[in-house]
Formats: C-alpha cells, sequence, structure tokens
C-alpha cells in the first residue's frame, strides 16, 4: 500500500487540498437524464499555479481538470482516468488525469515559438487556436494487471466542450452534453462543469411497441428540455463559489423534479516523491546517470507539479545498491 500523503517525508512541500463538494452528481427523476456539477475550487488555482504559464493555456487546463474530474466520477474504476491532448499547436501535448478517490493533475507542454507567434496575433484565442490539430484521447488506466481501456478520437471543434462532445458523439452509445469555464478571478483561478448525459430508461421491455414509441418520445422531450435549462448556465454562476452547488442545479432544474446525490471530493493529486523518482533512476545504466550529473547532482522535475527533486550520484543506480 501507498503511504498517506501526509506521513511520506519524501514528497515535496506541494499544496494539500480537499475540496469537499467538487463533483456533485444528480439525475432528474423519471427522466433518462443524469449530470454532474464540477467545481474544483481553490484546487483549480493550486494546481493550476504550479507553472507560469499563460492565460490562455490554464483556462483550458481549468477546463480539462473540470472534464476530468466530471468524467471519473461517473466510472466505477480503480486507479486514473486520463484526458490526453496531442496536438500540432502551441499546447503540443496537454495531459489531466483523476483518480478514482479524486486526485488531480495536470500538465501542458508548450512550443514557446507558436505560442508566441499566437499571442502576438492579438486575436482571441479559443482552446482549439491552442491545440491545433491532433487528436484526444480518454484512457482508464487500472495498473498493469488490468487492460487499459482507451477511446480516441481526432480534435474536432473549437472548445475543449465541443471536442468531448465529438468524442461522446463517435465513442459511446448515449448522448452527452457539457459545459466547461474557467477564469482568473479575484479568489485566484476557477474552474466548472455541468456535464449532462442521456442514459437508457423510459421504456420498459414489457411494453408493446406503440406504448414504447409513446416513451421514446416523451424521453426525448425530457433530454431536450434538460439541454435548454442547462444551456442558460452562466459562466458567472459555474464559477461562483459562493453559489452552493445544491443552490446552482436547483436554479437550472427545478420543475424537473431534480435528485441531488451524494457529492464527492476532489484533491491535489499529484503522487510524485523522492521515492518513487529514486525508483525510476534505478532502471538507468551507471553510466546514463553519470550523464545525467550536473554540478553534483541529478536533478528530475516532476511535471505535474514543477517540483525539482535532487538526487547524490551515490544515491542512485547499482552504486547505491552495492553500498
Ligand atoms: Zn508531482
Amino acid at each position: 500500500m501507498d503511504t498517506p500523503a501526509f506521513l511520506d517525508r519524501d514528497r515535496p512541500d506541494v499544496p494539500d487540498i480537499v475540496v469537499p463538494g467538487g463533483v456533485t452528481p444528480f439525475h432528474l427523476a423519471g427522466r433518462p437524464v443524469r449530470g454532474r456539477l464540477v467545481r474544483p475550487g481553490k484546487l483549480a488555482d493550486a494546481i493550476l499555479t504550479r507553472h507560469k504559464h499563460a492565460p490562455a493555456i490554464s483556462a483550458l487546463g481549468g477546463k480539462a481538470l473540470a472534464l476530468v474530474a466530471g468524467l471519473a466520477s461517473a466510472l466505477k474504476f480503480q486507479g486514473s482516468f486520463s484526458l490526453q491532448i496531442k496536438g500540432d499547436g502551441p499546447v503540443s501535448l496537454l495531459l489531466a488525469d483523476c483518480t478514482d478517490t479524486g486526485g488531480l493533475r495536470f500538465y501542458a507542454r508548450q512550443d514557446q515559438e507558436q505560442l508566441d507567434a499566437l499571442l502576438a496575433s492579438g486575436k482571441q484565442i479559443t482552446d482549439r487556436d491552442l491545440t491545433g490539430n491532433g487528436y484526444l484521447a480518454l484512457t482508464v488506466d487500472q495498473g498493469p494487471e488490468m487492460d487499459r481501456h482507451q477511446g480516441i478520437v481526432e480534435i474536432t471543434g473549437d472548445s475543449l466542450a465541443d471536442m468531448a462532445m465529438h468524442y461522446f458523439q463517435t465513442s459511446e452509445q448515449h448522448a452527452c452534453w457539457t459545459m466547461l469555464a474557467a477564469k482568473q478571478t479575484e479568489a485566484g483561478w476557477r474552474s466548472g462543469a455541468l456535464i449532462l448525459e442521456r442514459i437508457a430508461g423510459g421504456g420498459g421491455s414489457d411494453a408493446d411497441a406503440d406504448h414504447s414509441e409513446v416513451l421514446d418520445e416523451q424521453g426525448e422531450d425530457a433530454w431536450n428540455t434538460a439541454l435548454a435549462l442547462a444551456g442558460t448556465l452562466t459562466d458567472a454562476e459555474l464559477l461562483d463559489d459562493t453559489l452552493p452547488a445544491e443552490q446552482l442545479l436547483y436554479r437550472l432544474f427545478h420543475e424537473e423534479d431534480l435528485v441531488v446525490g451524494q457529492s464527492r471530493a476532489l484533491a491535489y493529486g499529484c503522487r510524485c516523491s523522492k521515492a518513487k523518482l529514486s525508483d525510476v533512476l534505478s532502471r538507468f545504466s551507471d553510466d546514463d546517470l553519470d550523464h545525467m550529473v550536473e554540478d553534483g547532482v541529478i536533478k528530475m522535475t516532476c511535471e505535474f507539479c514543477n517540483h525539482d527533486f535532487c538526487f547524490d550520484r551515490k544515491e542512485v543506480g547499482t552504486t547505491a545498491s552495492a553500498n
């Protein structure tokens, strides 16, 4: 078993933040609609400010974090659920993942030259301007013993929400709608997501053909009504920490027999530690390790936390294990 973060003395000094009501699941009783409201609160700021990104990239990262948190909370798995976007734009790689216990991480690799050119153009920057063309993948990773489940689609649309909806149109059996927002507020970076899913229901197997057609139609109406109501949500409402999740959902769906489920926590989720990176280094040959030494130490940086770990050459490799 992994050492709990708070007991691990090898862990860097990174924010130890838990947001108790980070994800709020809900459904509309008697209707084929369920959803999740995701609000990572100050956690978004803690994760995004580990790196000095341009605001447009932080905003994309905030939306990606809210999206993975919302999608992960609807799945039964043990391990991590990740969103990966690889494209030819200024953000050549974006990675956001969420563990089964709500631990969130984010990393973006940027091409500085392309980014400078985009920023200099003065145009309103879309998520697509940052990713360019490429692909988006969603992966459930339950460890080396289990099969990885991965779905990949081409990047389509201008916003991350459009890209995600395109994924669901092509990869999943049911309709899915999502709204994402992220912004730097007076309290720091905030992000949020509202996700609606059309689930099976409305037609019983014992119903005759005519009857199930009527129920299908009712299901379609209920889904469209839910979409119309969800569409009235503003970015400001979604990102407002002072507006409780239940109140926000009630504002949207109070006439649709809203049932709010038990909320789930989100947390600062980087799993890096000196012990883990030392384990990584132990797989290199002594020759390679010698080449990695600079000013007497080997420096390894956690790309998620942007934290540097320094190793004395004598601490790692066969030289270390021989002692
Ligand atoms: Zn880390």
